[in-house]
């Protein structure tokens, strides 16, 4: 897919361009009118990088498609700015139809997709009639890309979630913008079509140097897709950086349960496994090991079917750790063990 190359889509408002990255934010802030008791977007500042996939992770509430439409023009910052390419991202404020041109943005809930149309219109209707047999051969080559060629005659609302998200990629991409914005894509996607879905988007990716800004809250999800982290808690970005950073080493203990489950704990529970912080630390499941022992201090209170391992939930006196058992072997509720930390994680927030 080539790329488009007239992407500083900058208006009368905006004279100047300045040296910044792909897409950058600062001390970006948004108040909704209609609820202004909460701060939807509090001074942000991010950047991101061409031809990478970034997800923005956190809670729900947390600010996330917010900043997505903020970075999209869709919504007017109450504070600070987005710039795309140096240039000043038009809001309402700046032209009649909202949205920057050198991107295109998948919302959530297929709410730009005409359910009743079929797949091939879905997707055509986005280039004109200029040229027919360009229309043609272009809406055969992004079905083919989003292996959904053989859908083209059929309805949308007949389709599956997976389905149906394909379609919307394909609709979005098929003027090749620049960068791909994505709230939640994955979320009415059956969990079996999910891995191929997004290895199809990396390799989309790979291919074309397509920039991709996706909002999800699902760990499993943003860390075998992004290359790039973005975290959010309560409106504003608490930590940004490659994932399998923040996954063994976040700043934040936010991050550590958003990402891995990890066990938070006090510096006095701690100190109860011999660990000596000041601050309160985090434990990955991964990282307990237990050995089943007479002699034990801790009890098994709880064993969670999880799959292919067990969940297991150790407690002693004013501490209980969740951890992991692969392979899974024989343990019952009321046993006694002994507990070894492989590793511990000393956070920065308080
Ligand atoms: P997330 O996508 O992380 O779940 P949102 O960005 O949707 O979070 O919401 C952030 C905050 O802004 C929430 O408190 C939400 O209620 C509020 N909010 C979102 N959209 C609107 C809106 N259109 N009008 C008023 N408040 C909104
Ligand atoms: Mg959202």
């Amino acid at each position: 897919m080539a790329q488009n190359s007239s992407s500083c889509q900058h208006n009368p408002a905006d004279t100047q361009k300045i040296d910044a990255p792909h897409i950058f934010g600062k001390n970006l802030s948004l108040v909704f009118e209609s609820k202004q008791d909460v701060i939807a977007v509090n001074s942000v500042n991010f950047s991101i990088q061409k031809g990478k996939i970034t997800a923005i992770i956190g809670e729900s509430g947390s600010g996330k498609s917010t900043l997505l439409k903020l970075i999209y023009g869709l919504l007017e910052p109450s504070a600070g700015e987005v710039r795309y390419q140096g240039w000043r991202v038009p809001t309402r404020k700046d032209k009649l139809i909202p949205g920057h041109e050198a991107m295109k943005l998948v919302s959530q809930g297929f709410d730009d997709l005409n359910l009743y149309a079929k797949v091939w219109d879905n997707v055509a209707s986005q280039l004109p009639n200029t040229n027919i047999a360009r229309k043609e051969s272009k809406t055969i080559e992004i079905l083919q890309k989003l292996k959904i060629a053989h859908l083209a005659q059929q309805r949308v609302a007949d389709l599956s979630g997976g389905e149906k998200q394909r379609v919307a990629i394909a609709r979005a991409l098929i003027n090749e913008p620049e960068t791909l914005l994505m709230d939640e894509p994955f979320n009415q996607v059956d969990a079996a079509f999910r891995d191929a879905l997004q290895q199809d988007i990396k390799q989309i990716v790979q291919e074309t140097g397509l920039t991709i800004l996706l909002v999800s809250h699902d760990p499993t999800e943003v860390l075998a897709m992004s290359d790039e982290l973005i975290v959010m808690k309560n409106a504003k970005i608490i930590e940004q950086g490659n994932p399998e950073k923040l996954y063994y080493k976040p700043n934040n203990s936010y991050t550590a349960q958003l990402l891995a489950k990890s066990n938070i704990l006090s510096s006095s529970q701690a100190s109860l496994l011999g660990i000596r912080s000041v601050q309160h630390i985090g434990i990955h499941q991964e990282d307990i090991s237990f050995t089943l022992s007479q002699t034990g201090d801790f009890l098994i209170t709880d064993i969670r079917f999880r799959g292919f391992y067990k969940e297991i939930v150790l407690s002693k006196p004013q501490l209980t750790l969740h951890t992991l058992l692969y392979p899974v072997t024989n343990v019952h509720i009321g046993q006694r063990a002994t507990v070894h930390i492989i590793r511990h994680v000393n956070f920065q927030d308080s």
